[in-house]
């Protein structure tokens, strides 16, 4: 039989996988089975650029449609992948058709997590994850409605800055006791608050939901303590789990994700993973993580096609991430989970730019930088390459940030 590497998942590691199979050399045949009906395209636009308009659908496509057809590609869209049979190499569709492969790549993302709220069936709940979701909220958003949105992480907080943008007035409700407490400092968060406040959020924290309220369609959301928040929308956005269970059903090794090796192999050399769907060791941080970031799904879809062609690299990439809300740029490189000391570059009090580095046992492990390019892309290089940081200089903006750290 000839080759044949089938994608499952129109992802960004897909497109990503698919282009650096070319590149280095797959001859073979290369198929994308996406169950989504849309071309692999990039989702952080869906929270911010295309939520307010900014962005045309056209806008978010990973590669224009006419690469797949200049470089061979086979996209089978629209199409869920119910099975894998390792024994007969085969993939198997929705609609019971069959696909040979030779090499295998799961590429199938993750999904929102869904709290069975009472209403969350109503008219004008949503939650965010991919371009039909977002189509649709369309209908609900306008200038003077007004929004809940249930989570204060950084989907929800972006979704927040967006709505403020078209002119509705916003609520965001955060169980724990501050916005982004799994992932960032309590300055962070206190700046995000605080930013949020300005623009005209309503942010509620220590805040439980009771229930969605309305006949049919939502009207508003009733919280633990008896109020009400009326709402034309309500978004939630607590989190994603895996797309996992093809994987599993055809026994490969999960863990938290599918496990991979440092080469995006799973248990069978012949099926690779790459993107949010996975469990790899990072040796930088010398754990095993499960990331959910363009940048982990397009640098272990690199590697992975290297595997693919034979070609066995090392992925070790620092990981990063960015996330944009009203005029703020927010970067992060590297891991700050384990942090115990935070080091602020700059006023995080009462001006809209400085850098949290995050350090643990005397080491520095990330930084958070909000509209400072330069000590984002310093910090990063230092991290990947295992400069040494001195908190003093770190902590003083007026020295130049590449002084602080040496070889
Ligand atoms: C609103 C939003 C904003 C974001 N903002 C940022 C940001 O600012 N920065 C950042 O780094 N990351 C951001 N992310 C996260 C980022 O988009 C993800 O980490 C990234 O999309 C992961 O890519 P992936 O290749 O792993 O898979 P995904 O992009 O999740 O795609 C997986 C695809 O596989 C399909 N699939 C699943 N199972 C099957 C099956 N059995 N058969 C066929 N197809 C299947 C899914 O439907 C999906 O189309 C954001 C995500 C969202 C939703």
């Amino acid at each position: 039989m000839s080759e044949h590497c089938i994608i499952i998942g129109a992802s960004h590691a897909a497109a990503q996988l698919a282009s650096s199979l070319r590149q280095e050399g797959w001859e073979g045949k290369i198929s994308i089975v996406g169950d989504e009906p849309y071309m692999p395209y990039h989702r952080p636009p869906l929270s911010k650029a295309f939520f307010v308009g900014e962005k045309t659908e056209d806008e978010l496509l990973i590669r224009a449609a006419n690469f797949y057809e200049k470089n061979n590609i086979d996209l089978l869209l629209g199409c869920r992948v119910s099975r894998i049979d390792r024994d007969a190499k085969k993939i198997i569709l929705q609609d019971d058709a069959e696909i040979a492969y030779t090499k295998l790549a799961i590429t199938t993302g993750a999904r929102v997590r869904k709290i069975p709220f009472k209403g969350s069936e109503l008219a004008g709940v949503f939650y965010m994850r991919d371009l039909n979701d977002v189509k649709q909220t369309h209908k609900f958003t306008g200038k003077g409605k007004s929004a809940v949105i249930i989570g204060g992480g950084y989907i929800g907080l972006e979704t927040a800055a967006s709505l403020r943008k078209i002119g509705m007035s916003v609520t965001v409700i955060e169980a724990m006791s501050r916005v982004l407490q799994r992932v960032t400092a309590p300055e962070v968060s206190a700046f995000y608050t605080r930013v949020h406040t300005e623009e005209g959020v309503d942010i509620r924290t220590d805040a439980g939901v009771d229930a969605i309220t309305g006949d049919q369609h939502v009207d508003g959301v009733r919280l633990s303590d008896g109020t009400t928040i009326p709402a034309d929308l309500v978004i939630i956005g607590v989190g994603v789990i895996p797309n996992i269970e093809i994987a599993e059903a055809a026994g490969l090794t999960i863990d938290n994700g599918i496990a991979v090796d440092e080469h995006a192999r799973t248990n069978d050399h012949d099926i690779l993973a790459a993107g949010d769907c996975t469990n790899h060791y990072n040796p930088i941080y010398q754990r095993k993580l499960r990331l959910e970031s363009v940048q982990n799904a397009t640098d272990q879809a690199k590697i992975a096609a290297k595997t693919i062609c034979g070609k066995l690299e090392v992925y070790n990439a620092l990981p990063w991430f960015w996330s944009d809300q009203y005029d703020l740029k927010l970067q992060i490189a590297g891991l700050s989970q384990g942090f115990d000391q935070v080091i602020i570059r700059g006023d995080s009090e009462s001006s809209r730019s400085f850098a949290a580095f995050y350090l643990c046992e005397g080491r520095l492990i990330a930084v958070d930088a909000i509209n400072r390019p330069k000590e984002f892309m310093t910090t990063k290089r230092a991290l990947s390459t295992g400069q040494t940081a001195d908190p003093i200089k770190l902590a003083d903006d007026s020295i130049d940030i590449k002084d602080a750290f040496t070889n």
